[in-house]
């Protein structure tokens, strides 16, 4: 009808559009923000902060570890970003690094996600559920309700989710004191308990669970209040971003299991010592393996193992003693049978220096035999079951892993078929037939522990003359002199 209006109003309307875009993005002087998540994709790096505990973050002589690193590892490896780790001083300090505008963008530290944090941080979905626990000594008597906390002497960490805890009770229990503390980490909380410098504490089980062996004293009163989940913290201010990325990962180390088996490395062995093995492997961790150290160092170096794993199987073999025997023959420090001390050329298995080299001949000869598909850190726990076990029921178990449907290359799922090589129904189908697969797992179970400990207190900062004197914190032993064999704490 009008062509050359219709062109115009299309022109005009075209010029107007674009004026109003240019204009918008004009008004805002600046190209889009990147994302938090975008950023750290483009630098390449995840900058994280954390406690230094055993139960979040470590080093040891092999690098760094713990639940809380190994967690976030695979975090950044599943982004392709290089981790970078922080340790925040305390729990404020960890909170105010995770608000600087160029700050850490995550905070992975065993955190409550409380109410009293929302302000301070945002965070994940949950990964962990723990347990508040009011801590006290035993031989003092047993605080079990909340009113029995007032007249004690309570310390916990400063800003944490107990202390917001305690801050609530006192609504309640007006006459209830208690103090917080910056300068200390739960196990100097736990340490002080033991010694008996405080009255009470409050950890979270988790917590507990990685440090009890170290402090034989001290004992759960009773749980404050329900279990409560720990999240990874972000800056309440950030995008979603990285939040959602965090979910997504945990969502799915949930569904392929590999959050259970960090769990299970971590915490799964809590109870295997109880409250008198701790005491014990703490006394003899000061009284017999400085005497040992050397040789399980010198062994471990020649077959290319670690010294720690191996002092931890011996432990597990006879407590550190040389000259230990069993009904069926195993002789010496690492009980080895005569068939092995053969095999391995040990002439005498009751001279420690002689065994220990054997045991870790042994273990390294059967690591390397296992089936190339069983990848670290599963193959040390492979390794550890055949030690125990042998190769050819170890193969029977991981056989009856596969034909239940489960992964006969996770320990996890292979410990839970061991014990079935002692139950007919199952053993009468295998290859290799009977065996006390049930003892296995509990040996593989204790040597991880043990080994958990000695890789604490041989972490490079508390590195003293000996392991004897790092970390350990017992009562009544002058660390100076070398104490008596067996001597009472
Ligand atoms: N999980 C505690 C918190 O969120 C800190 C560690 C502890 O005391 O157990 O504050």
């Amino acid at each position: 009808m009008f062509p050359h209006t219709a062109f115009r109003i299309r022109t005009v309307a075209w010029f107007l559009a674009a004026g109003i875009f240019l204009l918008l993005v004009g008004c805002s002087g600046e190209e889009p923000q990147p994302t938090t998540l975008e950023r750290v994709q483009k630098e390449g790096v995840l900058r994280v902060v954390t406690r230094n505990s055993p139960a979040t973050y470590f080093q040891d002589r092999s690098g760094e570890t713990g639940f809380e690193y190994e967690l976030v590892k695979r975090f950044a490896d599943n982004l392709g970003v290089k981790l970078q780790i922080e340790t925040a001083d305390n729990l404020d300090d960890l909170f105010k690094r995770l608000n600087q505008p160029n700050g850490p963008v995550l905070a992975a530290a065993g955190l409550v996600a409380s109410d009293g944090r929302k302000i301070q941080a945002k965070f994940s979905q949950p990964y962990l559920d723990v347990t508040p626990q009011v801590i006290y000594r035993n031989g003092q008597p047993r605080p079990s309700r909340p009113e029995d906390l007032v007249g004690k002497r309570i310390l916990v960490l400063q800003g944490s989710s107990h202390a917001e805890q305690l801050a609530q009770l006192k609504a309640s229990q007006p006459q209830l004191q208690y103090e917080e503390s910056s300068a200390v980490e739960v196990v100097d909380l736990l340490r002080m308990v033991d010694e008996g410098q405080i009255d009470l504490t409050v950890v979270d089980s988790n917590e507990l669970a990685m440090n009890q062996v170290y402090f034989p004293n001290v004992r759960v009163a009773f749980d404050l209040g329900d279990a409560r989940s720990l999240g990874w913290a972000m800056a309440p201010g950030a995008d979603d971003s990285l939040r959602a990325e965090v979910d997504h990962f945990l969502a799915l180390v949930e569904e392929n299991g590999s959050l259970q088996r960090l769990k299970d490395r971590y915490y799964g062995h809590v109870d295997v010592l109880g409250y008198v093995g701790a005491y014990t492997f703490a006394k003899h961790l000061q009284q017999r393996l400085p005497r040992y150290e050397q040789f399980f160092k010198q062994s471990a170096e020649k077959h290319k193992v670690d010294w720690r794993l191996l002092a931890a199987i011996g432990y597990q073999e006879s407590l550190w003693q040389p000259d230990a025997t069993s009904k069926t023959g195993v002789r010496g420090l690492m009980m080895l049978t005569q068939g092995t001390a053969q095999a391995m050329g040990v002439a005498n298995r009751l001279d420690a220096r002689q065994s220990i080299q054997g045991g870790g001949k042994y273990l390294a000869l059967i690591h390397s035999g296992l089936a190339e598909e069983l990848e670290e850190p599963d193959r040390t726990w492979f390794a550890l079951a055949a030690y125990n076990i042998g190769i050819a029921h170890l193969g029977d178990a991981r056989k009856l892993a596969q034909a239940e449907g489960l992964n006969p290359n996770k320990w996890l799922d292979v410990q839970k078929m061991l014990p079935r090589l002692a139950q007919k129904q199952w053993y009468s189908k295998t290859r290799y037939g009977y065996a006390r697969g049930g003892e296995t797992v509990h040996f593989v179970r204790n040597i991880r522990r043990y080994y958990d400990i000695l890789n604490w207190v041989t972490q490079p900062q508390l590195e003293g003359n000996q392991v004897a004197e790092s970390g350990m914190h017992v009562p009544g032993v002058d660390k100076r002199k070398p104490p008596a064999e067996d001597a009472p704490l």
